[in-house]
């Protein structure tokens, strides 16, 4: 079962998220439902990159102010962190809390912190589905509950990104390199975003769809106004309610589809309680969608004896624009398979290395990276 709140919150101005905020918790019941007075929390925030708020890749200061101080108010202590893209280091974490404008949350009192704690630690689940073990950011322990705090975009592997992929960010650093390179399939790898997740284990979630990211997400993309916040007890549920809002079919996203695989989420959506607002009381959205590709976008979609074939040819891959690029070699330093060397004017990429797995289009901060897909094949295929 899943409780999910939608409301309208139309810009970011700090009474109006917080009171967007709060009319959340209460369609869910009210804090007290969920934890006490005294309790540590960490806001597992979208942090991916080091971008100004503007942008929509990360989740707004604004919106993380706000519920750290209802959380404060309510007696609990916050601390906001999150694993972002690129090594896991002290300094890292500062340029991004500054790029991101989270330098002004945390309060004298120490009730409200920004996470420094960079240590890592190692965890066996033998429950999970294909991760039977992980390393998480050891910060996950040293509270009582996660908050998972999240983000609206589009996703150029997975088409969208909202609550459950957030949860990735528990991994550390450039581990998640290694998981890209070690499940290149989707549906290896959603299995796994899915595992990360049910390990992260968010007590509530809240999402920051005031204005999301469209078309290259999920840091190239465009901002887009949606006017929503949305929270739930279940990061899964969420997913499902944010998509529609958006108006992405659910079965569309991989990750989504694992869920329902997994009898997480129920089929027909059927377990998913949606209160405070209606989609219907919305502007309907059709959010431009990302080029999504991966090793395994052909899976399900042609013959298998035609798919090696025709990934060769028409496989996404990433492209450079020179206009952009400063070869300062962060996608280099990203990619997991090592598949790119910088070139005399923009990097190159070994096509037999790369696993599509687009962490150099994520993380390049100058926005220089295109996936290119053959345009007339994707036609005739209709991919
Ligand atoms: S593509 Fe982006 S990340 Fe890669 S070298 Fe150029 S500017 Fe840096
Ligand atoms: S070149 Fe880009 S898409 Fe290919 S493996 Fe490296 S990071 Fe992933």
């Amino acid at each position: 079962m899943g409780k999910v709140s939608l409301r309208a919150c139309d810009g970011y101005d700090y009474e109006g998220v917080r009171e967007g905020l709060q009319k959340t918790i209460d369609d869910l019941g009210g804090l007290r439902a969920y934890i006490k007075p005294g309790d540590r929390i960490l806001l597992k925030a979208n942090l991916l990159m080091k971008k100004t708020p503007d942008k929509a890749t990360t989740t707004h200061p604004v919106f993380v102010k706000a519920l750290s101080d209802i959380l404060v108010d309510f007696g609990a202590r916050v601390v906001i962190g999150d694993s972002p893209g690129g090594p896991y280091n002290q300094s890292a974490l500062k340029s991004v809390y500054k790029g991101c404008g989270y330098l002004d949350l945390p309060r004298e009192d120490g009730t409200i912190q920004l996470n420094y704690n960079t240590g890592t630690l190692k965890k066996s689940r033998e429950d999970l589905h294909l991760l039977k073990q992980l390393e998480i950011i050891a910060v996950m322990e040293e509270v009582d509950h996660v908050f998972d705090v999240c983000k609206l975009k589009t996703h150029g592997m997975t088409v969208y990104t909202g609550a459950v992929k957030n949860m990735f960010g528990t991994i550390p650093g450039i581990l998640k390199a290694e998981y890209h390179f070690k499940m290149p399939r989707i549906t290896d790898f959603t299995h796994m975003l899915v595992d990360v997740c049910l390990n992260a284990n968010p007590t509530l979630t809240f999402m920051d769809a005031v204005v999301g990211m469209e078309g290259a997400g999920p840091s190239a993309g465009d901002p887009v106004a949606i006017g929503a916040i949305l929270a739930s007890d279940s990061p899964y549920h969420l997913d499902v309610v944010a998509t529609r809002l958006v108006g992405i079919d659910p079965m569309e996203v991989p990750t989504i589809e694992r869920t329902l695989e997994r009898g997480i989420v129920a089929a027909g959506y059927e377990d998913i309680t949606l209160v405070g607002m209606k989609l219907e009381d919305f502007p309907k959205l059709d959010i431009r969608r990302p080029r999504v590709g991966g090793i395994g976008f052909l899976e399900n979609k042609v013959p298998v004896f035609l798919q090696r074939p025709l990934n060769r040819y028409m496989n996404p891959r990433p492209v450079f624009d020179p206009d952009r690029c400063v070869l300062c070699g962060d996608c280099m330093r990203a990619c997991p398979p090592g598949a790119i060397t910088l070139g005399k004017r923009i990097p190159k990429v070994d096509l037999d290395l790369c696993i599509r797995c687009f962490c150099c289009q994520e993380l390049c901060p100058h926005e220089a990276v295109e996936i290119y897909r053959n345009p007339i094949l994707s036609k005739i295929i209709r991919l």
